[in-house]
């Protein structure tokens, strides 16, 4: 028998999953996708200037290598693009049921009623009976709007930065952008080109680094397809850098001080005022936050037309955003405030075995063997779930390795029945995680969307990720129990 698969998603992780089945043979399964396209966060995010701070040759899969990107750090429109080229090549969007959203998921003792309909709709519901559900939602599809007061009173035009309204023209206009991450540095230098005025509101400044971009002309691209292993060896070379000094820098080894001085020396050459300088200098250890990577944000600070206000927040009136320094009268407001990212699987209603709601077993915050398997909830399985998001390395080379994990899963549930994490493995897994949390930089100093209201690091994965693929390479069988 070949297992029904539903896949929620159709981003990097839900088409690598349909890829790797489709290379296996496996064709019993269905993708379903709320959007309308392929691409997750590559779709949803278009705001101008978004692009990847991992360069591409590694944030890529490595079955689907791409000599033709035209830089080292392409731009949103290239990455999606390079997301529809592997849906048509690996013919998976046939599978996908575009514009449907899963609702609800029961695990009914033997396999599980997946219920959907058409996005956005109150329309009738579809169940299907599927044996296995690999829920690839990724950690930061939701955007998240902070709660101020007199935010529905505004007469102008606000959006999030994740649903840009690109009908509204910003050219001349006073423009306020509330939040620093890595999302409003991107956008932050666009924006300031065009608006006549721009205010920005941090709330908290980030480390920032260079990101050092190229262009590859035509001739580097001819040498990355045709000479033989090049590719493959620049995709090696930036693998082992991040690993081998940007991870160090978050576990408090050896790189910890040189990522601190690279980022104060970055402020230094392209902040002159101190004034400002100052606002821009953290006061928590750098990697406690997602570093921010891009050498346009800071110059686009220094601007004319541009302000960086520190004060809190009071409220938001008709006319625009109001601190302690009184109203600052804008026309539009950009809110890059980030993701609901410790919601995991957010709205999808899961329920397992006996009844047992997959929210209400999270309500501390979710966890999940090697961020891919719950107990209590056989033949789930999860893609960049609890505790494999990275803040040096790319998140591509983690869902590489879960899919391997459930393709090496898959002949378990065929011929044992469905397969669930044994408890001793899961407190086991738990207590290592911990452990290996205490010597992050992330647990102490500061708030980021790493963490619960709580302070518990749900998202990030402590390890080097050579361990990562060591533990998800391992043969899964022991590991759960049947039936
Ligand atoms: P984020 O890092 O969570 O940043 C949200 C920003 O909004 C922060 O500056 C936050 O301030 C601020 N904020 C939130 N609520 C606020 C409030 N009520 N009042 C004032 N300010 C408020 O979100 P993001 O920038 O969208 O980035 C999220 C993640 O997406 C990144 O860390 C990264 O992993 C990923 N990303 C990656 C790339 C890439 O190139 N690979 C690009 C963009 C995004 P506080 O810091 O004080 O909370």
């Amino acid at each position: 028998m070949t297992p029904r698969i539903a896949i929620i998603g159709a981003g990097f992780g839900g088409l690598c999953m349909a890829i790797r089945l489709e290379k296996a043979g496996i064709t019993s399964y269905a993708v379903f996708e709320k959007a309308e396209a392929v691409g997750g966060t590559w779709r949803d995010n278009s705001y101008p200037g978004a692009g990847c701070d991992i360069p591409s040759h590694l944030y890529s899969y490595s079955f689907e290598k791409y000599a033709s990107w035209t830089r080292r750090y392409p731009g949103q429109p290239e990455i999606l693009g390079y997301l529809e080229h592997c849906a048509d090549k690996y013919d998976v969007r046939r599978k996908i049921r575009f514009a449907t959203e899963v609702t609800d998921a029961a695990f009914d003792g033997a396999g599980w009623r997946v219920t959907s309909r058409e996005t956005g709709t109150a329309g009738a519901s579809r169940t299907e009976q599927y044996d296995v559900v690999v829920a690839a939602v990724g950690q930061l599809n939701r955007p998240h709007m902070p709660e101020i007061e007199g935010m529905g009173d505004f007469e102008g035009v606000a959006f999030h930065s994740a649903r840009w309204d690109h009908g509204h023209d910003l050219s001349g206009r006073r423009v306020a952008v509330i939040g620093t991450g890595s999302s409003a540095a991107q956008f932050i230098p666009k924006v300031a080109e065009r608006a006549g005025h721009l205010t920005v509101f941090q709330r908290t400044p980030n480390w920032v680094i260079p990101k050092p971009d190229a262009e590859f002309t035509p001739f580097v691209q001819s040498a990355l397809h045709f000479v033989p292993g090049l590719q493959r060896a620049y995709r090696e070379w930036i693998y082992r850098y991040a690993e081998g000094t940007l991870y160090p820098a978050l576990a408090g080894g050896w790189s910890t001080q040189l990522l601190k001085k690279r980022a104060l020396a970055h402020l230094h050459t392209q902040v002159a005022d101190p004034g400002l300088r100052a606002k821009l200098t953290p006061d928590y250890p750098p990697g406690c936050k997602r570093v921010v990577i891009d050498s346009r944000f800071y110059p686009a600070l220094t601007r004319p037309n541009v302000d960086v206000v520190t004060d809190r927040i009071t409220r938001i009136t008709p006319k625009g955003v109001e601190t302690g320094s009184g109203l600052h009268e804008v026309d539009t407001i950009v809110y890059g405030t980030g993701f609901l990212s410790t919601e995991f699987l957010a709205p999808i209603d899961l329920t397992g075995r006996d009844g047992r709601k997959l929210h209400e077993q999270w309500k501390d915050g979710a966890e999940a063997y090697l961020g891919i398997a719950v107990p209590g909830f056989p033949n789930l399985f999860l893609l960049y779930g609890p505790n494999t998001n990275l803040g040096h390395n790319s998140i591509v080379f983690m869902l590489e390795c879960q899919v391997d994990h459930i393709m090496r899963c898959l002949p378990y549930l065929v011929s044992r029945g469905p397969m669930e994490v044994r408890p001793q493995v899961m407190a086991a897994w738990t207590e290592q995680l911990e452990r290996a949390m205490e010597r992050m930089v992330w647990g102490n100093g500061c708030r980021s969307w790493y963490k619960t209201a709580g302070g518990r690091v749900t998202n990030n994965w402590p390890g080097p990720t050579p361990l990562y693929k060591r533990l998800t390479s391992r043969s899964p069988g022991p590991m759960y129990k049947y039936g």
